[in-house]
């Protein structure tokens, strides 16, 4: 087997196993408790914040524990609306966003928010100009992903976060980093970013715990209250052992970043000029595009049978995002990036990681040769 899925979840480092493993065997008083082994868990939770703000080059005192990607953009974005709503009601974010962005913008409509949903370019981009005509002097947040988890696509957010803050410098700016943090560079500071999420299994940290960086000084209404963890903005006791384990796989994760892209990339490129040359496939993602997603579509075929006879072959690929798999209707994202319903609905993502070789890239291109032949005669029989 082929792991292809690597946007989905990744597999853990061997040391960030140990680790995890290490530190529930040895380390599993309550922080909150204040004999030695609650003091201890303190000082490795103290420790790993500030591994994971080295990384970002923030400082630690910004880094928010979370549960991972889904509860860090629940918390920044519902967080800010709230907490700032005596500026303004009014957030801006795009259409092809994760569910867990997305859903919650819904949500605050439904409280009485205002959002402008900006459309992307034929390349999953939102435009500069969208975002300028659109901030106002009431707009309090713009939530914009780094990398889109379904294309590859790559905001520009540099330029995004600038002109953001010369339109209204007291409108915040959130970043979804999940697919981007390992994958490519991050500057929060250069960046003009306020508030950054990621998930920790996303770069071969351990799955159900991430952070969200809050810039010093900002406010957030907790959605979780009870005790006064994580800054008081995180109620529940902390999740040591993933803090710890993540704080190491950020650590390696940003170390790897630059020979990962380099490394990564030409693969994708590979796989790209595979797909392009597959009579009936449709190469959607480009190469100005994240280094590990490829997306491409076989119109008339349903996502499903594609992937499960590359799956017979060995090949794991994705049909959609994984939070969305399991939805029938064609993906919102897709669509909203110009694809068609027929191309949405026979969309297939192959996602890479590190361990890669030419050598899978052989075998993949094989298997999808051979798919296509033999789906190739029922999909003329359907549209004959
Ligand atoms: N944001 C993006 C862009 C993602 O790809 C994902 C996961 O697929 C998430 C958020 C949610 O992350 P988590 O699995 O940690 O909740």
């Amino acid at each position: 087997m082929i792991y292809w899925d690597h946007a989905a979840s990744t597999p853990p480092y061997e040391e960030v196993i140990r680790t995890l493993t290490e530190v529930m065997n040895k380390h599993y008083g309550n922080p909150s408790s204040i004999h030695q082994l609650g003091g201890n868990a303190v000082k490795l939770i103290t420790r790993a914040r500030e591994v994971c703000a080295s990384a970002l080059q923030v400082k630690s005192s910004e880094i928010v524990f979370t549960s991972g990607a889904t509860e860090g953009n629940n918390l920044a974005i519902k967080g800010a609306a709230l907490q700032y709503m005596g500026r303004g009601k009014h957030l801006i974010t795009t259409t092809v966003e994760h569910a867990s962005v997305y859903e919650s913008f819904l949500q605050l409509q439904q409280w009485g928010f205002e959002v402008t949903f900006l459309p992307v370019d034929s390349h999953g981009c939102v435009t500069i100009e969208s975002i300028t005509a659109s901030i106002r002097k009431d707009t309090i947040l713009v939530s914009i992903m780094h990398v889109n988890n379904e294309m590859g696509a790559i905001q520009p957010i540099e330029t995004i976060g600038t002109e953001i803050k010369r339109c209204n410098s007291r409108t915040l700016f959130h970043v979804d980093g999940v697919q981007g943090f390992g994958k490519l560079p991050v500057d929060l500071n250069r960046w003009c970013v306020d508030l950054y999420t990621l998930s920790a299994h996303k770069f071969r940290g351990p799955k159900g715990t991430g952070i969200l960086y809050v810039r010093e000084g900002l406010k957030l209404t907790p959605l979780l209250t009870g005790g006064s963890q994580e800054f008081g903005l995180r109620a529940g006791t902390e999740n040591t052992p993933h803090f710890v384990a993540m704080a190491k796989a950020m650590r390696m994760a940003s170390v790897r970043q630059t020979s990962f892209t380099k490394d990564v990339s030409i693969l994708r490129d590979r796989i790209h000029g595979i797909i392009r040359d597959i009579q009936g496939l449709h190469l959607h993602s480009h190469e100005s595009g994240a280094p590990h997603i490829v997306h491409f579509s076989y119109p008339g075929m349903k996502s499903e049978v594609l992937m499960h006879t590359l799956e017979l072959q060995g090949m794991l690929v994705s049909t959609r995002s994984a939070c969305s798999s399991k939805h029938t209707k064609p993906s919102r994202v897709l669509l909203a990036m110009g694809l068609s319903n027929e191309e949405a609905s026979s969309g297939i993502r192959i996602s890479l990681g590190d361990s890669h070789t030419e050598e899978d890239v052989s075998q993949l291109e094989h298997a999808l040769r051979s798919a296509v032949e033999e789906l190739r005669p029922l999909l003329e029989k359907g549209r004959n």
